[in-house]
């Protein structure tokens, strides 16, 4: 077994040189080996990083032009897409997801990337002549300063994709706090940029805790924050930010519904609801947690279900496995204790991933796929985001009785309908109070170039990610009404100003 290696922040372009007054052991999630040692920030570390980014902005990158800007990001994209097979590994390595869904993360980081090389289009503001006699009127949008990006562990490259591209093609400089738990991809991603020929303090990454994160939240040189990561912790960074006057967009968790109507294509739902479900051990803010079976449809559904799961593998996620481990321990055991259904409640626990073999060497931190049947809102296994692989089937009688729960829901992330049905699918996107609508489709994640966001607990502020939404979110729009001197039009006059 080798010494963990140090993974520090990365400030100016340059791997920190002082010394931690704190660190957190960084592992590979599929042996269970403790492989890193994180270099925690304190408030003194970050100060200096939002000082240092506000005069790199300054000086190099506010007035950026965007020709310069777009060559920058046209680098990085090349560089990104040839890296992505090592940047994948690397996720494997901390998350422990299986290495094609790692390399799958990179990709669709990689969309918002391509998204932002289009930003001399995007920042194009209006004009109007002669809104008043010899009067015209336009529109600009430009940077705020410093922003910040703090991200969860379960998307450890493509959540600070989500924005960095956007941000940085504003002209923004961008300090990131990653998940402690896999910090390894972001620092080499910040690397890509380097080599892109973005300037040292555009992009700083800085490691940490809630030490940290309430330090960039109560530096008055950040303007903005976007955060994604639980719900609870959202709603305090919301709070926190807006409180000290920063714009704060914060998505939180997430309980995905699936609803499966009977006139459904039914092997088309159980493979949905099997790669929704399981994919990623089910630590997506996407992942289907609730399948709600419009009766008579659960019994038939659930067969397939379950022969479609005896064929998973889990396991070390570079064997080429279908499924990981968890996370950490903690969280192993924490999602393996919704197995312990409580007697009498009616659920009843049709497969346990407690009890099967997994595919890889040491004391990883697995569960294998499992399936609860019966389950009902008031049951933790209904009520709490999981954040695993335990999929919970409720039984329904209608329609209505499935989009009451779902709307009943504190969360709004994302939600899927199958049906052949083209009226009820239609009825359905109207009425479901969520932000991400699939229709056959169990992960409907948006393109870079629509904006990827929920409703209610699932997102604090009214700023969703990416797309012309994260455009506005990077920048502050200035309208200038401007006449050229012509005496004819000069003075006094204290009234409001009107058009003639
Ligand atoms: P988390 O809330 O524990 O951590 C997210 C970030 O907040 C991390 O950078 C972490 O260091 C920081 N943090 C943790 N505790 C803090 C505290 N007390 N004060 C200040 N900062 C703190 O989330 P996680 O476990 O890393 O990620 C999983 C969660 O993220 C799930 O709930 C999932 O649904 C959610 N998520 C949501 C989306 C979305 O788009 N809505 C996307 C991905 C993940």
């Amino acid at each position: 077994m080798s010494s963990p290696a140090r993974i520090t922040h990365l400030i100016a372009g340059s791997p920190w040189e002082g010394t931690a007054e704190r660190t957190s052991p960084v592992y590979n999630p599929a042996t269970g080996e403790q492989t890193g040692v994180l270099d925690l920030a304190s408030k003194a570390v970050i100060d200096e990083v939002v000082a240092n980014a506000k005069t790199s902005w300054v000086a190099n990158w506010q007035n950026a032009s965007l020709t310069k800007r777009t060559q920058v990001l046209f680098a990085f994209r090349e560089l990104l897409n040839a890296r992505k097979d090592e940047i994948g590994a690397l996720i494997t390595a901390e998350h422990g997801k299986v290495l094609s869904d790692a390399i799958g993360e990179v990709t669709r980081g990689l969309e918002v990337a391509e998204f932002a090389c289009g930003i001399p289009h995007l920042l194009k503001g209006g004009f109007s002549e002669n809104v008043s006699t010899k009067v015209d009127v336009y529109s600009i949008r430009q940077s705020l300063g410093v922003v910040a990006v703090i991200s969860p562990f379960n998307f450890p490259a493509m959540v600070p994709l989500w924005f960095v591209p956007i941000a940085i093609a504003c002209g923004n400089a961008v300090i990131i706090k990653p998940s402690e738990k896999d910090p390894s991809a972001v620092n080499a991603v910040a690397a890509l940029w380097k080599e892109a020929g973005l300037p040292d303090g555009i992009l700083n990454v800085v490691h940490g805790d809630k030490e940290a994160v309430d330090a960039l939240l109560d530096n008055p040189d950040v303007r903005a924050v976007s955060f994604v990561g639980s719900t609870p912790i959202a709603k305090y960074v919301y709070e926190r930010g807006t409180a000290n006057g920063k714009r704060v967009q914060a998505l939180g968790g997430a309980k995905n519904h699936m609803l499966v109507l009977p006139d459904a294509d039914l092997d088309l739902a159980a493979d949905a609801a099997v790669n929704a479900g399981f994919g990623s051990a089910g630590e997506r803010c996407m992942a289907i947690s609730a399948l709600v079976a419009v009766e008579p449809v659960a019994d038939p559904l659930i067969e397939k279900i379950k022969d479609r799961m005896g064929k998973l593998v889990t396991g070390d996620g570079t064997r080429g496995t279908d499924m990981g481990p968890l996370v950490t321990r903690e969280h192993r055991d924490k999602v393996a204790s919704y197995l312990d259904v409580e007697e009498g409640s009616g659920a009843e626990v049709l497969v346990d991933g407690r009890e099967a073999d997994f595919d890889a060497d040491g004391d990883g931190f697995f569960l294998a796929p499992s399936l609860i049947d019966k389950v009902a809102p008031g049951m933790p296994q209904y009520d709490d985001e999981i954040f695993g692989p335990v999929l919970s089937v409720v039984r329904v009688a209608s329609y209505d009785e499935g989009l009451k729960l779902i709307n009943d829901s504190p969360f709004g992330n994302g939600t899927a309908i199958f049906t052949n049905d083209g009226g009820a699918a239609r009825r359905f996107q109207n009425e479901v109070e969520v932000g991400m609508v699939g229709i056959n489709v169990p992960i409907p994640v948006p393109m870079a170039y629509f904006s990827f966001g929920g409703w209610k607990a699932s997102l604090f502020g009214d700023s969703h990610a990416h797309g012309m939404e994260g455009v506005h979110f990077f920048t502050r729009g200035k309208v200038v009404t401007s006449r050229w001197l012509d005496p004819s039009h000069g003075g006094l006059n204290l009234g409001f100003p009107q058009n003639v």
